[in-house]
């Protein structure tokens, strides 16, 4: 019996990423929507500075004003001195991969069409470290090391990624 139907149909539960329906059907964290084929984050009102400065193709990062240590991802309090007054310094968007690694299988259906793909670990020059994405090098080709600036890439009229590439000098 090759057209059974009891074998072939039924398993067409509608595309309802967010819902509880299908047990089978992934999720998305709450803390996340989808916009076109990426996942976005959705900033904390404390962090828009970060997110202010990206929008005009900067790179700033927390820096408290009592030991001037820089701090990433954004933190109310100081790591080392416990201060909670800060600044956001201007960072030159220079750094080198950190490490990284390379994702084949899809955990979540935005990036159904992206695999495979690497999420890279960039270390500033300036010290802190930030999770990205380089735009111009294959996963087989990312090295640690290697050097890379920020390139800003607008997603939202809210949103925009500090995404790497490839250095140029
Ligand atoms: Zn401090």
């Amino acid at each position: 019996m090759t057209n059974d139907p009891t074998t072939s149909g039924d398993r067409s539960a509608p595309n309802n990423p967010s819902g509880s329906d299908d047990p089978g059907a992934p999720t998305i964290p709450s803390e996340m929507n989808i916009l076109g084929d990426r996942l976005l984050p959705v900033p904390h009102p404390e962090h828009e500075p970060y997110w202010s400065a990206l929008r005009a193709g900067e790179l700033r990062i927390q820096r408290c004003t009592a030991c001037d240590s820089l701090r990433h991802a954004p933190q109310p309090m100081c790591l080392k001195c416990r201060a909670t007054d800060h600044e956001w310094a201007l960072m030159s968007g220079r750094g080198e991969v950190y490490s990284y690694v390379v994702t084949h299988q899809p955990t979540n259906p935005a990036f159904r069409d992206k695999t495979p793909f690497a999420t890279v670990l960039i270390q500033l020059e300036e010290g802190p470290r930030l999770v990205s994405n380089l735009i111009d090098v294959a996963p087989d080709h990312i090295e640690i090391g290697l050097p890379v600036e920020v390139v800003f890439h607008p997603v939202t009229d809210d949103i925009t990624l500090p995404l790497f590439r490839r250095a140029v000098s």
